[in-house]
C-alpha cells in the first residue's frame, strides 16, 4: 500500500538495544501508514531516550517533509550522544523518502563523487604490548586489503614503565584503578559504571587538568613504539593515531614533534574539541595533521575548530544532526580546506547511512570500522554487508540500500539491560512542552 506524498504519515517509532559487535548500537525503526519503515541509529554508546523524547512530536507529520520535521527536533539533539537521537531521526527519515520515490540516499544528497568508498579498521590491541604486536595486527589488516590504517597508541602503555610519565602523586593509581576499563577495552563498550562515582569523576577529568606530562623517556618509548609500527607496516600507507591519553596539550606537541618523521595521516583529539585556544597551539607548533569532530553537533560548530586549524574532521553521522548537516559540513571544509575521514562505531544502519554520506561529500578519504572481527556484524542487514579490498560499493538500491533486518540476530544479541528489541513506545506519544525558543 502507498498513499499519496501528501498522505504518508509517521505512526510510530521503536528501538533495539544491541551489544557485543563489539559496541552497544540503538537501532531504530519509523513506521509509517503505509508498508515502509525507515531505518535509522543512535550514536554508538547512547541512549534511546534522546530520540524517544521528540517522538510526540513526530507521530501524524508526513516524513518525506525531512528538512521541517528535523528543524522542529534540533532544539533536542546536543554534542556527542546528546546528538543521537535526533541524527538516528533524520536518517531514517532519508530512508523513508528514498524508499517512497525509490531512489538512493546519495541521490538526495546531490549525487555521487565515488561508486566505491574507502573504509579503514581502529586497530587497537588490547592490555600491556609492543610495536611490533601493533606492526603486525596492522600487517593483517593490510593483508585483507585495507589501503588505511589507524591506530590507538596511549600513555596507558607507560604506566608500569618507571621515570616516563610526571603526574601529581597517586593520580596515575586512580587512573589504574578507576579507569583503566575505558583504556584496556576501547574495542567494546563503555561500561555503564564509569559513569558513576570515582569512575566518573576520574574518566572526565580534561586533557589540560590531569596534571600528567610525559618524560623525555616516556617520548622516546613511544617514539620506539612507532618506528617499530613503521618497520612492520612501511611508510606508503596512511596511518593515523587516536587515543594518546589525557595529557596536557604541550606534551602532545612535543610527541607530535618527534613523530614528524613517521608521516602521520593525523593525531585525533589531543584536546577536547571545545578548548579551540588549545588546538590552535597543536597546529601551530606541529606538521602533524590535526583531527577532531566526532563529538560535535551541528555543521555550524565545526567552525571554530577549523578556523583553529584542524585540518582533518571526523565527523559522526549520528552526532552531527544526521546527513543533512553532514553536507553543509562538505561545504564548510572547502571553505578552510579540510579533509573528512567519517566516525563510525556503530551498526551497519549507521555505517550505510555513513557511505551513502561519503559517496556524496568531495573531500572525503575514508569511513571508520569497527567490527572487522565480529562476522556477525556483517549479517545484521539484508543485503549484508560486503568490504572487498578495503572497499565499499555504494549500493543502488532506495533509501539507505537495505532491504531488511536480522530479527534474529538483534534477538541474539540484544543488550540485556535495555527493554526487548522493538517494544512498545507509546508512554511518550504524549510528550510535549512549549517548544518556541523565544518569546
Ligand atoms: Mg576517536
Amino acid at each position: 500500500m502507498k498513499p499519496a506524498a501528501k498522505d504518508l504519515k509517521i505512526t510510530d517509532i521503536r528501538f533495539a538495544d544491541i551489544d557485543g559487535l563489539p559496541k552497544h548500537m540503538i537501532l531504530l525503526k519509523i513506521y509509517t501508514n503505509s508498508d515502509i519503515v525507515g531505518y535509522g541509529e543512535v550514536r554508538d554508546a547512547s541512549s534511546a531516550t534522546y530520540a524517544m523524547m521528540v517522538k510526540g512530536r513526530l507521530l501524524g507529520e508526513n516524513p518525506l517533509n525531512v528538512e521541517k520535521l528535523f528543524h522542529r527536533i534540533r532544539q533536542f539533539g546536543g554534542h556527542s550522544r546528546q546528538g543521537g537521537g535526533v541524527s538516528g531521526i533524520e536518517i531514517a527519515l532519508w530512508d523513508i523518502v528514498g524508499k517512497y520515490y525509490g531512489i538512493p540516499v546519495y541521490q538526495l544528497l546531490g549525487g555521487q563523487y565515488r561508486d566505491r568508498v574507502r573504509v579503514y579498521c581502529d586497530t587497537d590491541v588490547d592490555g600491556k604490548h609492543t610495536g611490533h604486536d601493533m606492526g603486525r595486527a596492522l600487517k593483517k589488516r593490510m593483508e585483507a586489503g585495507f589501503t588505511y590504517l589507524k591506530m590507538d597508541l596511549g600513555i596507558e602503555l607507560l604506566y608500569d614503565e618507571p621515570g616516563t610519565l610526571n603526574a601529581p602523586a597517586g593520580f596515575l593509581d586512580d587512573l589504574k584503578t578507576y579507569s583503566m576499563k575505558a583504556i584496556s577495552h576501547q574495542s567494546g563498550s563503555i561500561d555503564k559504571s564509569l559513569m558513576f562515582g570515582k569512575n566518573y569523576e576520574i574518566f572526565t577529568v580534561p586533557h589540560y587538568a590531569t596534571g600528567i606530562h610525559i618524560t623525555e623517556k616516556g617520548l622516546d618509548y613511544l617514539e620506539n613504539y612507532v618506528r617499530e609500527v613503521r618497520r612492520e607496516i612501511g611508510y606508503e600507507i596512511p596511518l593515523a593515531i587516536d587515543h594518546l591519553g589525557h595529557v596536557a596539550v604541550e606534551d602532545a606537541i612535543r610527541f607530535a614533534r618527534r613523530l614528524e618523521k613517521y608521516n602521520i595521516a593525523w593525531m585525533e583529539d589531543i584536546a577536547p574539541w571545545t578548548m579551540t585556544e588549545h588546538l590552535r597551539k597543536f597546529a601551530q607548533n606541529s606538521c602533524v595533521p590535526l583531527g577532531t569532530g566526532e563529538d560535535i553537533y551541528l555543521a555550524e560548530n565545526f567552525e571554530p575548530v577549523l578556523g583553529a586549524g584542524v585540518n582533518l574532521v571526523h565527523p559522526d553521522a549520528l552526532t552531527i544532526g544526521g546527513l543533512g548537516e553532514i553536507k553543509k559540513l562538505g561545504i564548510l571544509c572547502e571553505k578552510y580546506g579540510a579533509a573528512i575521514a567519517l566516525h563510525m562505531a556503530e551498526s551497519p544502519i549507521g555505517f550505510m547511512a555513513a557511505v551513502h554520506a561519503a559517496a556524496a561529500l568531495k573531500n572525503v578519504l575514508c569511513v571508520e570500522f569497527h567490527s572487522v572481527d565480529h562476522p556477525e556484524w556483517y549479517d545484521l542487514i539484508t543485503p549484508s554487508v560486503k568490504i572487498e579490498n578495503g572497499f565499499v560499493s555504494v549500493p543502488d538500491a532506495p533509501g539507505l540500500g537495505i532491504e531488511s533486518l536480522n530479527e534474529d540476530l538483534i534477538r541474539k544479541f540484544h543488550k540485556k539491560d535495555c527493554p526487548a528489541p522493538w517494544s512498545d513506545t507509546s508512554h511518550w506519544d504524549g510528550e510535549w512542552a512549549n517548544d518556541r525558543i523565544w518569546s
